[in-house]
């Protein structure tokens, strides 16, 4: 691919400051987008007009010239410039070189350009930028610094770029109504590199809010629609295990539960089932609020596969997940004599093969586990669907991994809800569920906020109210660094002062039979106090817990507030959440924690998250396995976002060579 080698056709040490930066391609230079503009064009202001802290241009001849030396062997070159008026400004250098000096001389005229301040002799200037008395006006793109590149070096890159990358129009004309506006992407590009002189486009150019940005946003959009839609329409070529039931199904699974089925959950099973007797795999994301009830609809799937006499695969990131699937799925499934197995890291020798064994006989038609199932995949029979728990939670190569059996219907659940918006555009390889209503006799969980110093009188108020409580710390143990509480000392101080909670600790340096005993001696009520980091254990159910007290919650986004605060009220009594906030908390940083106290959506949370914190926590790669985006913020160009839906599947359909063009160049240096 030529154009890879643009580097290499620039001089040789900029060109390979460019390959270290990643910047191999022309369209890499000119994705390095400016982050302001440098004003050389109005004309130069008379020194009586300056204010004083302003940015100013000034033209003049250097009329004297100083260089003080400075006992450290530092040198500080002073000149001074009159302008027409014969006023009189010193400028500072501190970064003298002998270029420098001899650069400025008596008699030079030139141009000066940086922030005046009011000496006391008179107006000066620290280290200004300079240009000649020849050189024409223009506004000029800055950009972040790269190794030793000088902005004029940077400039001439760009220009180079800009005419080599032929950034051409991607986007047919039949599409004009998606574009952002009537401008071209070339177009687009040349503008926010070499800028006009004109004062309200270079407003609008800084603010990001003209159709220059605009264009590109939305080609980058585009370019992400086209590589996950193009995976969609590949997967969907695959021949999947079929599966088949009887008409009268719904009947049939609801007879299992204990419990009726919410229309959300309903209508989730339905699609679910409906993928799963296609012929190609089921691609489904099925998102909902923690304690939403997403368990049932991955035992519909696994149900819904025994039936017709073949596997069903969970995994969960968590022994404890694991488990808890494991009994639940039992329980469910024992009226209908289908088995299941648990496969863990922690189940091993005799126990384990016989596991495996019974699922190759197909006595057991369902292998519940963690990541170590992913290492049993070969000696298991092929799974119909694979379900994955808090999808969210891992890593990209894990889920990959997974994948190698491609004819699987695959179902992820999350707990972690994303708005639509983004949702739309991480997961378009994906069809997607929502459960947007909770079970019945769900209370809601009130919650407070309280200062971290009266966190006493929380574990005190706990002991006399007869709670069963989970307590986040930030950390596990004590550390001089900072304050932040800590899981050991609390767990003393409450083992010391309020024995009756029988407090226990849970966190990610003990085993998973530790753990398990702590989660189950809570479970019990053997203890009423449960000490943990960040909770590990997603999605831990346990009914009678009422209070989640969240130790330093202005640390965490609201969205993983609301998801802990979804473990208690799950029971008959009413749910308590209290965020203790550190002492010298910001008001602005409360006004969000009290966002919690009115909302209770997790969409509504995250989307609230998604405009006060950005896309980062849900774009990490680690979630999407896609790079980041560079120009575009799925959250705040929303409406561009389902244009770029539309037009991606006009081009998958119409124009391959365009998307295939297009979609090369959004993606990072050499990457793929
Ligand atoms: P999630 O995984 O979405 O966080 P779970 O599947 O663990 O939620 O369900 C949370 C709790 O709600 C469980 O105790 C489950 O038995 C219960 N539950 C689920 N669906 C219903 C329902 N339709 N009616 C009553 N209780 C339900
Ligand atoms: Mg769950």
């Amino acid at each position: 691919m030529a154009d890879y080698y643009f580097w290499q056709t620039m001089p040789t040490t900029i060109g390979h400051i460019l390959k270290n930066a990643g910047l191999l391609r022309a369209d890499d230079v000119l994705l390095r987008t400016p982050s302001r503009y440098e004003d050389w064009q109005t004309p130069p202001q008379p020194m009586s007009c300056f204010k004083n802290k302003e940015t100013v241009l000034v033209e003049g001849e250097i009329i004297d010239t100083q260089l003080q030396n400075w006992r450290s062997g530092r040198s500080q070159l002073l000149i001074h410039v009159a302008d027409a008026n014969e006023d009189v400004l010193i400028a500072r250098f501190f970064n003298t070189t002998p270029g420098l000096i001899k650069s400025l001389f008596v008699g030079r005229k030139l141009r000066l350009r940086g922030v005046v301040k009011l000496g006391r002799s008179g107006w000066e200037m620290a280290h200004p930028k300079i240009q000649s008395t020849a050189a024409p006006g223009k506004m000029l793109a800055v950009y972040s610094a790269l190794e030793t590149l000088t902005q004029p070096q940077q400039r001439q890159v760009v220009e180079k770029a800009l005419a080599e990358a032929a950034w051409q129009e991607t986007v047919p004309a039949d599409l004009r109504q998606f574009r952002g506006g009537d401008i071209s992407s070339q177009e687009a590009m040349e503008l926010i590199h070499l800028p006009p002189a004109d004062e309200s486009v270079i407003k609008e150019l800084e603010e990001g809010t003209h159709n220059a940005w605009r264009r590109l946003r939305f080609d980058e959009l585009l370019a992400h629609q086209i590589i996950l839609r193009a995976q969609y329409r590949r997967r969907n070529k695959i021949i999947a295990h079929q599966i088949s039931l009887p008409p009268k199904w719904e009947a049939e699974f609801s007879e299992l539960l204990p419990f009726t089925l919410t229309a959300a959950q309903a209508k989730a099973t339905k699609a679910v089932i409906k993928d799963m007797q296609q012929q190609r795999p089921m691609n489904r994301l099925l998102q909902g609020d923690v304690g939403s009830g997403k368990t049932v609809i991955a035992a519909c799937a696994c149900w819904a596969a025994a039936k017709s006499g073949q596997m069903a695969i969970i995994m969960a990131p968590t022994d404890i997940l694991a488990r808890q699937h494991y009994k639940t799925l039992t329980d469910y499934f024992r009226p209908a004599s289908i088995e299941c197995e648990l496969l863990t890291g922690a189940i091993r020798g005799a126990k384990r093969h016989s596991a495996i064994d019974r699922l190759r006989m197909g006595l057991s038609r369902v292998a519940i586990g963690t990541h170590a199932l992913l290492y049993e995949e070969k000696n298991l029979p092929q799974a119909a669907v694979i379900i994955i728990d808090e999808q969210h939670r891992f890593g990209v190569e894990q889920r990959r991994t997974l994948f190698t059996n491609d004819k699987a219907h695959q179902l992820m659940m999350s707990a972690t809800p994303i708005p639509r918006t983004l949702a739309m555009s991480m997961f378009a390889n994906m069809d997607i569920s929502v459960l947007n209503e909770l079970p019945p006799g769900r209370q809601k969980v009130s919650t407070i906020l309280v200062p971290c110093e009266r966190r006493n009188e929380v574990l005190r108020r706990i002991e006399q109210q007869n709670g069963t409580a989970y307590w986040v710390c930030p950390r596990i143990d004590e550390s001089d660094k900072n304050e932040l509480q800590d899981v050991s000392s609390l767990l003393e101080q409450a083992q010391s002062n309020h024995p009756t909670l029988s407090p226990t600790v849970l966190h990610g340096r003990m085993s998973s039979v530790e753990k398990q005993k702590a989660i189950d001696d809570f479970r019990e009520g053997k203890t009423r106090l449960l000490v943990a980091t960040t909770v590990i254990e997603v999605g831990v159910d346990v009914p009678q817990a009422d209070v989640m007290v969240i130790d330093h919650a202005e640390r965490m986004g609201l969205s993983q507030l609301h998801q802990l605060r979804g473990r208690v009220g799950r029971g008959g009594k009413d749910g308590t959440c209290i965020l203790l906030y550190a002492d010298n908390l910001s008001e602005k940083a409360k006004a969000r924690l009290k966002l919690l106290r009115e909302i209770h959506d997790g969409f509504k949370i995250a989307e609230h998250d998604l405009r006060l914190r950005g896309p980062g926590e849900w774009l990490g790669t680690r979630q999407s396995g896609l790079p980041g985006f560079r120009i575009a913020h799925p959250g705040r160009d929303i409406d561009l976002i389902s244009a770029a839906t539309e037009a991606a599947e006009w081009l998958l359909d119409n124009d391959r060579p365009s998307a295939a063009k297009l979609a090369r160049r959004w993606l990072r240096g050499r990457a793929r």
